[in-house]
């Protein structure tokens, strides 16, 4: 169930103006001739000045021959002068004065040359040959700049900012969103006071400056907080969180002021943050220093915030899917003092958002919004609009003309399990490995009472597994029992188990589902005292800091003898499942290989296929709840 959801059709990406198209290559030659010209022209003035070089030793004859005329004597290390010749007329010369001659100054005095002194310039073609260096290097560095920051970030801050906030071009309401009840009723209060201000004013209410939008990605945040700049038929100027945040120091600060200078000359409008954590962090939580920018960033944001009056009829939005590192300076009364849960859909929500993208596609009858809401426990509105954007592309790829039920199927086993693929070739003993293992965990299924009932189990690899068993639970559920749990983990060592039982060693396939029992386990004992041995105690709190990951993080609060303990609790988890599901699968040994069989022929099977293959009862359908 991981995050494959396209960026494509996610809307909240800024647009930016045209900036520079990409013509570095051009500028670089440009430059380059430049300079070359420049060069030449160095060449020819040096050249026509006719300044004669001149030994040292020379210059003392001349000095001693009275021919010297001027000196001037620069950073006591070159003697520019004129020598007067017999005839009268004067010759320039330069010489260097190769050691420290403390005799110098009285010669002159004593022939009286007229000294002065002064400071090398160095000569213009020196300057030039200095450069080269940087020149190119800034070239260089430019334009690797610019190919990583993708044409436009790190150099158009000069540029006005003024078309960054993007006003969205077609309007969308609330209409436009499923569900979202709680979601809508707070905003339409920052609806009704764009609307009409005067009234609130009157009455002397008060108006959340800011609104923070809190929810997992995907739930809808930057949809609802567009859909209130439309309902209030308001401008809406969008900015991301990470737009502030930029390579130098002081265009992030910048970027906040003009945004806000924005939202003050449109008003009524709407202000909206998207990605509100990437510049509101804690202050001073980096790790390394800190970061000055994101900092100064913060910083100025909070100034505008408080500099605001709600009465100008601008609203602050701004959305995170991680309220708890944010400052909570930005959390204080007059900034975003309100805050509103945009939640993960739950069955009937689900089916609306179906039914919402449904409608700009030709759909076929037959199509059972019903159906596919049960069957995407645990997606997100994102997720869904996927997948009925996937449907139409299946069926598409058919050259159907109406998008059919088995197209939102595919679609769907696509986001809930990855990419089939179909063109992965497998050896024949690789695959039969595979099918045992995989018709161990199905198996199980049907023999714990916990157990959510197996949707599907199939030898075609997906994304990173060679196969899958899933499961589909009945109902949404927002918490699990400890029985549900313990039969997870129980089906997690099928896999393992079967293969012991069928070849007498393991492969490593196994990674993942061991990997995932011991997190369960370990989660039973630490966190939901669900261990006897243990008890209902909260261990090794997860403090989970900004740039390290949690394992490092998880402090340790407890003592050794503790810590003793905790791995004891936990490997008494594991080892009874593993026990369990071993002595299910060899008591059904026979039904684990015809099992293993029929996957090896048909790849794909169903609940209704297994139950019927192994003379199992047929599973009544479930109702909705
Ligand atoms: P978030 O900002 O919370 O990450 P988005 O607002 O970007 O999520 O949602 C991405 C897409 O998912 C939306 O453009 C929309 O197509 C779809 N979506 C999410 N929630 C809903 C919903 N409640 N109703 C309709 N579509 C939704
Ligand atoms: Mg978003
Ligand atoms: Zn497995």
């Amino acid at each position: 169930m991981s995050d494959n959801r396209n960026d494509n059709n996610r809307p909240d990406k800024p647009e930016y103006p045209e900036g520079m198209p990409p013509r570095t290559g051009r500028a670089a030659l440009a430059v380059f001739l430049s300079l070359i010209i420049l060069f030449a022209s160095l060449f020819l003035f040096d050249g026509r000045s006719n300044v004669q070089e001149i030994p040292y030793s020379a210059f003392l004859t001349y000095l001693e021959l009275g021919e010297v005329d001027t000196v001037q004597i620069l950073d006591q290390k070159e003697i520019h002068g004129t020598l007067r010749s017999t005839d009268g007329s004067q010759v320039e010369f330069k010489t260097t004065i190769p050691y420290t001659d403390l005799a110098l100054i009285s010669k002159l005095e004593s022939k009286n040359v007229k000294v002065s002194g002064g400071e090398k310039g160095a000569s213009p073609l020196q300057i030039v040959f200095e450069l080269i260096p940087w020149i190119f290097g800034f070239i260089l560095i430019w334009s690797m700049m610019r190919q990583m920051q993708g044409n436009n970030k790190a150099f158009n801050f000069g540029k006005s900012k003024a078309k960054r906030y993007v006003e969205s071009d077609k309007k969308i309401t609330f209409n436009d969103v499923a569900g979202q009840k709680e979601a809508k009723g707070e905003l339409m209060e920052v609806v009704d006071f764009l609307k009409n201000p005067q009234r609130f004013i009157k009455m002397g209410a008060k108006i959340p400056k800011g609104v923070l939008l809190v929810g997992m990605p995907g739930t809808g945040k930057t949809l609802i907080a567009k859909a209130t700049a439309g309902e209030a038929n308001v401008p809406f100027f969008h900015m991301s969180g990470s737009d502030f945040v930029e390579m130098f120091v002081g265009v992030g600060a910048s970027r906040v002021r003009d945004l806000f200078e924005q939202g003050r000359k449109n008003a009524p409008c709407i202000l909206f943050i998207d990605e509100l954590d990437a510049v509101g962090r804690t202050r001073g939580a980096g790790y390394g220093g800190g970061h000055d920018e994101r900092e100064q960033t913060l910083n100025q944001m909070l100034v505008e915030m408080d500099g605001f009056d709600t009465k100008d009829g601008v609203i602050i939005l701004a959305a995170t899917n991680r309220p708890d590192v944010l400052d909570p300076a930005l959390l204080r009364p007059g900034r975003f003092d309100r805050q509103v849960t945009v939640a993960m859909p739950d069955v009937r929500e689900r089916e609306a958002i179906i039914k919402i993208h449904m409608a700009k596609i030709p759909v076929a009858e037959g199509v059972d919004t019903q159906i596919l809401a049960r069957e995407t426990p645990g997606t997100s509105g994102a997720d869904l609009a996927n997948m009925v954007n996937e449907a139409a592309l299946f069926a598409i790829r058919k050259k159907r003309t109406q998008v059919e039920m088995d197209d939102f199927e595919d679609a769907r086993d696509k986001i809930l399990m990855g990419v089939a693929r179909k063109s992965l070739v497998i050896a024949e003993d690789e695959k039969k490995a595979t099918a045992v293992h995989e018709a161990g965990h199905a198996l199980l299924h049907y023999y714990l009472p916990h157990a959510d009932p197996l949707r599907k189990v199939t030898i075609v690899p997906h994304g990173q597994a060679l196969g899958l068993a899933m499961s589909l639970p009945e109902k949404d559920s927002y918490s699990k029992t400890r029985g549900w749990l313990y039969d997870r983990i129980v089906i997690d060592f099928g896999g393992f188990a079967a293969e012991k039982l069928v070849y007498g060693e393991t492969t490593t396939g196994t990674e993942q589902d061991i990997k995932q029992a011991t997190d369960f386990a370990r989660r039973m004992v630490c966190e939901w005292g669900m261990s006897d041995d243990i008890g209902p105690i909260s261990l090794g709190q997860e403090d989970e800091p900004i740039f390290l990951g949690k394992e490092i993080a998880r402090h340790k609060d407890y003592s050794e003898d503790t810590a003793m303990k905790i791995d004891g609790a936990i490997t008494k988890i594991l080892e009874g499942a593993l026990r369990q599901a071993t002595d299910i699968l060899l008591r059904e040994k026979q039904k684990l290989e015809s099992l293993a069989d029929a996957l090896m022929q048909r790849e794909t099977l169903e609940d209704t296929d297994v139950r019927s293959l192994l003379g199992l009862p047929i599973r009544k359908e479930i109702a909705a709840d």
